[in-house]
């Protein structure tokens, strides 16, 4: 959807800063800060970037280990194995494939230091029973809510709620930049910290606003920072996340009511949204009963022309996740889910074709018993 990207990022450039932290990422960040409640927002240029940034501030030492799904993008993982921490894999819940809060506990050692919780397609993880076990056993709480941008939880906006947050802005999400994400502390301990992280390991934030009368070498740290022209166009898109995720959901409940009578004859399964959840219909997926019939779907579905893609490799299955990481327990949910699930497409514009889909897919499977 396009609203005043090219005119904003027209504006940056005649303002002169195509630099960072300039008016357009301040915009961004305050409107980040506002609709998720957090402390303080920072813009990346990329989730795996705020993920690495969380993993900076955590301290974490080589052999702390990390709680997380197995069952989620590479850089949930590589952002803390990057620190030598070891990422822990649990399985996940059956109903909406998040991390399954009732296995955590079990998982918990003297090394472990933080829970990395993923929001699958922008549906909350059980936050309020996970911070409660964090809490309990001294551990921090990091969302990576890559897909979950405008989602609430419990009427709290998801990446308002761990100690520390990650939004992706990729062009794969509802709200883009192209490449972008953003930090969300939540937590007041790392505010100062997450700064001089940001940039370069100096104090260069609160020389720009008059704490310190020159800006110099003060801790760890990277380039973070996107640029201006990323945040003029993401701060038109943020303007308009609210009609996006509307958009969203109505192709997303559209595929829902169409595929009810297919689940009711044990075809497939649709995803499932607790109560408590307010989704952002960043994604919308059907669960078929094994993976050869997903993979005769997913060839059924390319003969008409339809593209449909399945993911995650599991983590733990992955031959870098072998090498770096270990597993609590057996990752059954997990793995079963990966062989099984398909997702259909989903984007703005799709109105108009989203009746040749659930025909396609109707054909592909209507005739399944
Ligand atoms: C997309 C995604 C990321 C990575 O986001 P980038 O902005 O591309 O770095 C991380 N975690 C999850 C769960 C994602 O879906």
């Amino acid at each position: 959807m396009c609203g005043s990207e090219l005119a904003y990022i027209r504006q940056a450039h005649a303002h002169g800063q195509l630099a960072g932290n300039g008016p357009f990422t301040r915009d961004c960040q305050q409107w980040l800060q506002r609709s998720t409640g957090c402390r303080k927002a920072l813009l990346t240029h990329s989730c795996t970037a705020a993920l690495e940034m969380a993993a900076l501030l955590l301290d974490l030492q080589p052999g702390d280990e990390v709680i997380m799904p197995s069952y989620t993008f590479v850089s949930t993982a590589n952002a803390f194995v990057l620190r030598g921490a070891v990422p822990v894999f649990v399985d996940i819940r059956q109903d909406t494939l998040n991390l399954d809060e009732g296995l955590i506990e079990g998982a918990i050692t003297a090394r472990t230091k933080a829970i990395v919780v993923v929001h699958y397609a922008g549906v909350a993880c059980a936050m309020d029973a996970i911070m409660a076990i964090a809490e309990r056993h001294g551990l921090m709480v990091i969302e990576d809510a890559a897909q979950a941008v405008m989602s609430r939880y419990r009427d709290r906006a998801l990446g308002g709620i761990g100690h520390l947050s990650a939004f992706s802005f990729h062009e794969t999400k509802n709200v883009i930049a192209g490449e972008g994400g953003a930090l969300l502390i939540n937590d007041d301990r790392f505010v100062e910290r997450a700064e001089i992280v940001w940039e370069k390991g100096t104090d260069r934030s609160r020389f720009f606003r008059g704490e310190v009368d020159k800006y110099t070498w003060v801790d760890v740290g990277s380039s973070y920072l996107p640029g201006e022209l990323i945040a003029a166009f993401l701060w038109a898109q943020l303007q308009q996340a609210e009609t996006i995720t509307q958009r969203r959901l109505a192709i997303w409940t559209r595929y829902h009511e169409a595929f009810a009578p297919l689940e009711r004859r044990g075809v497939l399964r649709r995803p499932r949204v607790p109560a408590d959840c307010q989704h952002n219909a960043h994604m919308y997926y059907l669960l078929l009963r094994d993976q050869a019939r997903r993979d005769a779907f997913i060839a059924a579905m390319r003969d008409c022309g339809i593209m449909c893609v399945f993911h995650y490799v599991p983590l733990h299955t992955a031959p870098a996740g072998r090498r770096f990481c270990r597993t609590h327990g057996r990752l059954t949910v997990t793995e079963e889910s990966a062989a099984r699930l398909v997702r259909l497409p989903l984007w703005l514009g799709l109105e108009e074709v989203q009746e040749r889909v659930i025909d396609g897919v109707w054909r592909a499977l209507g005739g399944c018993m």
